[in-house]
C-alpha cells in the first residue's frame, strides 16, 4: 500500500486517511514540519488515492493503474506541483496555476495542487494565491508544504487546515534509506544518526560526507595530540573556509565522542551488547580509542563541541572556534596510534 511507504507520521496519516475515507478532505491543507520527513510524499500519495482507477479499498491506491503511474512519473494533468523557480515562487507561477484551475479536472478525478516550500511565495504570489484559497475551485484540493510556517502570511495560514509532521526517528530514517535507496544497513544507520530527524538531510549529507572523508576526520581527531600547534592551525584555517564543512566535522566528532562513551560504558570484551554504536563499522577502532580517555574527559569534550556548535550557529568566528577546540583536544596525553578502516 502506498501509505505504508510513509514512515513515522502515523498521526498525520490518521487525520488525512480518515478525512479521505469519509469524503471530508479539506480544500486546503498546510503540511508543516521539518524538511525531509515525508510531507510531499504524503501529498502525492493522497493525490493517488483521490484519482486511482482501481483502488484496492476506499481511500487507497493501487500503484499500477495509468493514473497512479502518471502521478509517480509527474505526468498527471490534475496533479500540479508548484515549487520555487530559483529562490522564490513568483506570481507568474501562481497565475499559471489559476489559469489551469479554470477548467474541470482533465482526467475526470480530483485535482491536487501541491505548493512545495510555500514559505518561498513572494508577497505578490502569496496575495494572488489567497484569492484561490478564498474561493477554492470544485474538485480541487490544495496542499501547502512548509518547514517555516512563520514566514507565511497569517491570512494564508488561517485559510488552511494544519497537519503537523514530526521529525523522524533514526530507526525510521534507516528503513526509508534501505527501502528507497537500497543502502546497506551500516551506511543507512550512520547517516540517519547524523541527520537530526530528516531523511532528506541524511541523503544530502551522504553526498557531502563520503566514507573516506569520515575516516580522514576521525583520524584527525585521534591524532591531534601528535600534531604540532602549527599543523593544527593550518588544519583549522583550511576547514573553517566552509561553514557546512565545519558543521559536518563538529557533528561527526560529537557522535564519535558519544561512541567512545558508549564503548567505555560497555567495557572491554562486550562488543555488540547494549547500546549500539553510531560508527558501528569501526567498533574495534572505537574500543581502542576509548582507552585513551576518562569519562570526565569525554564529558568535557562533548560539552565543548556542543558549545562551539552553538557559538558558530550564532555567527562566531569559525576558525577561532575550531582552533580553541583542537588545541583543547591536543591536551590529551596521546596514547597509541589508531589505524582507521584497515579491514
Ligand atoms: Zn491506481
Amino acid at each position: 500500500m502506498p501509505f505504508d511507504q510513509i514512515e513515522g507520521q502515523e498521526s498525520a496519516l490518521t487525520i488525512l486517511r480518515n478525512a479521505l475515507r469519509g469524503g471530508r478532505l479539506a480544500h486546503a491543507y498546510l503540511f508543516l514540519g521539518p524538511e525531509g520527513v515525508g510531507k510531499r510524499l504524503t501529498a502525492l500519495t493522497l493525490a493517488k488515492s483521490m484519482n486511482c482507477q482501481s483502488p484496492p479499498a476506499v481511500g487507497e491506491s493501487c500503484a499500477r493503474c495509468s493514473s497512479c503511474i502518471k502521478i509517480d512519473s509527474s505526468n498527471h494533468a490534475d496533479v500540479i506541483v508548484v515549487e520555487p523557480a530559483g529562490e522564490v515562487i513568483k506570481i507568474d507561477q501562481i497565475r499559471e496555476l489559476q489559469r489551469r484551475l479554470h477548467y474541470r479536472p482533465l482526467e475526470g478525478g480530483k485535482r491536487a495542487c501541491i505548493i512545495d516550500s510555500a514559505d518561498s511565495l513572494n508577497d505578490a504570489a502569496a496575495n494572488a494565491l489567497l484569492k484561490t484559497l478564498e474561493e477554492p475551485p470544485d474538485e480541487t484540493h490544495l496542499f501547502l508544504i512548509t518547514s517555516r510556517p512563520h514566514q507565511l502570511l497569517p491570512t494564508i495560514l488561517s485559510r488552511c487546515q494544519w497537519v503537523k509532521f514530526r521529525p523522524l526517528s533514526v530507526g525510521h530514517i534507516v528503513q526509508i534509506l534501505q527501502k528507497a535507496h537500497s543502502w546497506p544497513e551500516e551506511r543507512a544507520y550512520f547517516f540517519a544518526s547524523l541527520a537530526g530527524g530528516s531523511a532528506g538531510k541524511a541523503l544530502t549529507l551522504s553526498n557531502r560526507v563520503d566514507f573516506q572523508k569520515r575516516l580522514d576526520w576521525l583520524r584527525t581527531f585521534s591524532d591531534v595530540s601528535r600534531k604540532t600547534t602549527e599543523e593544527i592551525l593550518a588544519i583549522c584555517e583550511r576547514v573553517a573556509k566552509e561553514e557546512e564543512e565545519v558543521n559536518d566535522l563538529l557533528e561527526l566528532w560529537k557522535l564519535w565522542v558519544r561512541d567512545l562513551v558508549v564503548s567505555k560504558a560497555q567495557g572491554e570484551g562486550s562488543e555488540g551488547s547494549g547500546l549500539r554504536l553510531i560508527n558501528h563499522d569501526l567498533a574495534p577502532e572505537v574500543a581502542e580509542e576509548a582507552k585513551k580517555y576518562s569519562f570526565d574527559r569525554l564529558d568535557s569534550l562533548f560539552t565543548l563541541i556542543s558549545d562551539i556548535q552553538k557559538s558558530i550557529a550564532q555567527k562566531a568566528n569559525r576558525q577561532l572556534a575550531l582552533e580553541t577546540l583542537m588545541l583543547e583536544m591536543k591536551k590529551n596525553s596521546g596514547g597509541k596510534e589508531i589505524y582507521f578502516g584497515r579491514r
